[in-house]
């Protein structure tokens, strides 16, 4: 990866405007924000920032509002959360843009925070404008993004900016790259990719990458009966994509000339419902019954994954091993997740997971703490490991 400028490259920056993209995208309940953890990842970049003598400006967009004020997405509504994560007063602007933005910065002093309204209340923001970016860069002299989460879509926020304005990496920006440079980049081999979760159709260009990069591609979930059928094995009630059959016989072919091994399941945990604790066996995978569902990969696919694991000096994480949410099919997805934070805590592994339910399915193990890393950028992070390029990080890459 090529290099990215740090706040350790922004010493002398007291009295300077930095405009800083943050994701402040944190759900909200009853109008109150129920969930602070976003808020807590953005914090250390902006009180560094604040430290350092800088005016802070907060750039972020929130819901979807469709280039227009919508009450209920203000950030404004966000502000008191921000204030009480960074136990800092923080002022707010009623835009991004034009006399409300410029007045409100006008007024700060050295060491100041400042958070504009929702980016997304223009049309601009999305359609990466040049005039709507002309206009944000008009309210600083320097571009932190430090939302990695964002960093998928070329907007005016989280690409365009780099184009007026020196641009830096913020500190969880820096840790998501650097983190993801050890997951894929510039990984310690053997690399083991686990994928699992609902569906096939989701993770095609997900499934298709991983088996170019990685030695072994261990696939659970509801996906692994997709590619179970299409060896010609009856997974009876479970839930297959049938028609991705081909796509499935594709990847593994794929996987077998760039020599990465596919790791299937060799046995699973079947019920008649989908509840929680519904009545459940452990049968072999080609003994299936044709009234039962496979919800979650068996004890022996267990020890095989855990085995896979131990073999890894990097893993890269993405989905369920099973239907987690509902016990006890819950068990091989908790059980790999223990078995690898274990060897990552003994120096064995380097462990990176990500991506829609990975990081409640991890928290629900207990382990997400003990991953080298655990990214909470859902989109951004699917995409990265679909080795596609991101414009919010090429922006600060390529210089
Ligand atoms: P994804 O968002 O694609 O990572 O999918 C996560 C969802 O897949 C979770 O809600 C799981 O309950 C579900 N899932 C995992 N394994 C199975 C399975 N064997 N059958 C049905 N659903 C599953």
């Amino acid at each position: 990866m090529p290099a990215f400028k740090t706040l350790d490259d922004l010493t002398d920056i007291a009295g300077k405007r930095v405009l800083v993209r943050v994701d402040l995208n944190v759900p909200v309940t009853d109008g109150k924000v129920s969930d602070t953890t976003r808020i807590e990842r953005v914090a250390p970049t902006i009180l560094e920032l604040s430290q350092k003598g800088a005016k802070v400006i907060l750039l972020a967009h929130f819901g979807r509002p469709k280039g227009e004020p919508v009450a209920d997405q203000s950030l404004s509504l966000i502000a008191p959360a921000v204030e009480e994560v960074l136990d800092q007063r923080v002022a707010f602007a009623s835009d991004c843009i034009g006399a409300p933005a410029a007045d409100a910065i006008a007024k700060m002093h050295d060491g100041d925070i400042l958070l504009l309204e929702n980016t997304r209340f223009h049309k601009g923001e999305e359609k990466n404008e040049a005039g709507f970016t002309a206009e944000l860069a008009k309210n600083g002299d320097i571009y932190v993004n430090d939302a990695f989460s964002a960093a998928h879509r070329a907007h005016a926020s989280t690409e365009g900016l780099a184009h007026h304005l020196p641009a830096y990496a913020g500190r969880t920006m820096q840790a998501e790259l650097e983190a993801l440079e050890k997951g894929l980049g510039q990984p310690t081999r053997p690399v083991v990719a686990i994928v699992g979760g609902a569906k096939v159709s989701t993770k095609i260009d997900l499934l298709s990458n991983l088996v170019t990069k990685v030695d072994a591609l261990v696939i659970g979930g509801g996906m692994a009966n997709t590619f179970i059928a299409a060896q010609g094995i009856d997974v009876g009630k479970s839930l297959c994509e049938h028609d991705l059959a081909d796509t499935a016989r594709s990847i593994m072919e794929t996987a077998k000339t760039a020599g990465c091994a596919i790791v299937l399941p060799v046995d699973g945990v079947v019920a008649r419902e989908f509840k929680a604790n519904a009545a459940n066996e452990t049968v072999e995978i080609n003994a299936i019954p044709a009234d039962a569902m496979m919800l979650d990969v068996g004890p022996k696919s267990v020890e095989l994954i855990n085995g896979w694991i131990e073999k890894a000096a990097t893993l890269v994480w993405n989905g369920p091993l099973g239907a987690f949410e509902i016990a006890p099919f819950d068990k091989a997805t908790v059980s790999a997740a223990l078995h690898a934070a274990d060897q990552t805590k003994a120096g064995k592994l380097v462990s990176v997971a990500g991506g829609g339910d990975t990081v409640s399915a991890l928290n629900h193990a207990g382990v997400a703490d003990d991953f080298s890393y655990v990214s909470t950028a859902g989109g951004a992070f699917l995409e990265w490991m679909e080795g596609k390029e991101l414009p919010g990080v090429a922006v600060l890459t390529k210089g």
